[in-house]
């Protein structure tokens, strides 16, 4: 397979659409980003990698960050952790309070915000005062760069207009589904969103979960098969909010997507992918990025179907 050749492909056929959508304006740091960016990388199991644009280009991974977090919470707290948080797709919108109070603060997935704020809590409850630092570790140790951090600017213009994360935290407190204290979970979630990566660092930080949890650079076992089956599965029900089945329908892969404009996804036993455009479409998914995606699964065949 020329990779190569496909992603230049995909290039060419993205670009007239690649001025649709809107860039995320929540936060004044998110709005300045230059909306032309487009990248597409892929970080193959044996070793190649392959790209094509801004490929090392750091931005904000926003809600990516969720896939990470609850790795290490699967790996350290197993199944028992969704006692607090379910696996059900919400169909609903990432930030929304209305479902949340419905069903007893006990969010319907770990990939929308209500659920990886739990996922937080729990590392919280772990770490303490070293949850971020450890967050930030565990990325760096599967992305096997010690180059990444997160952007001060992003994160404190998250806290500043974080209004509606803050009531969910508030209201999942009110439901005793959060233990510990609401400012410092506030703090913590802010700081995972605002983590910079390039397109390139995130194709290589999903090898594992392409590959059974395990790294093969390093030979190192972050999850064990079946759990990082859960991870990938969450990814391809739950990863695009209320987009998710379009994505799955579209796309074919297990994939997360973050309001910064990037994706990532996995093919199972083959390689990671990343592709990042900061527009996005009402679902608060890049819409350039998703149809990069669905382009190449129908040009390489790379579905899971
Ligand atoms: N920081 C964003 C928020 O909490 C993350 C949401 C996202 O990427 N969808 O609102």
């Amino acid at each position: 397979m020329n990779y190569q050749k496909v992603l230049e492909e995909i290039r060419d056929e993205v670009e007239p659409i690649l001025k649709k959508g809107k860039i995320a304006d929540y936060i004044p740091a998110l709005k300045r980003v230059d909306p032309s960016h487009f990248a597409i990388s892929l970080s193959l199991l044996d070793g190649r990698t392959f790209g094509i644009g801004d490929v090392d280009f750091k931005f904000s991974i926003q809600s990516i960050s969720k896939v990470f977090t609850y790795s290490m919470a699967v790996s350290l707290f197993g199944e028992a952790l969704h006692k607090r948080v379910g696996h059900e797709p919400s169909g609903n919108p990432f930030n929304s309070l209305v479902q949340l109070e419905y069903e007893k603060g006990i969010p319907r997935n770990p990939f929308i915000n209500a659920g990886a704020i739990v996922i937080t809590d729990m590392l919280n409850s772990k770490y303490k005062a070293k949850t971020f630092d450890k967050i930030l570790d565990f990325i760096k140790s599967v992305s096997n760069n010690q180059n990444i951090n997160y952007d001060k600017e992003v994160a404190l213009s998250e806290a500043e207009f974080g209004y509606r994360n803050m009531a969910l935290i508030n209201m999942m407190k009110s439901f005793k589904n959060i233990k510990n204290n609401v400012d410092d979970i506030m703090d913590i979630y802010t700081k995972q969103c605002s983590i910079s990566m390039s397109s390139r660092e995130l194709s290589s930080a999903m090898l594992f979960l392409a590959n059974h949890g395990i790294d093969t650079t390093t030979n190192t076992q972050y999850l064990t098969s079946s759990q990082a089956k859960r991870v990938n599965s969450l990814m391809l029900t739950c990863g695009h909010y209320d987009a998710s089945g379009d994505f799955a329908f579209r796309v074919g892969l297990p994939g997360k997507s973050g309001v910064g404009g990037g994706i990532v996804a996995i093919v199972p036993e083959k390689m990671g992918i990343c592709v990042w455009s900061p527009r996005l479409n009402l679902q608060g998914n890049s819409l350039a990025g998703t149809k990069a995606l669905e382009l190449f699964t129908t040009k390489t065949g790379l579905s899971i179907f």
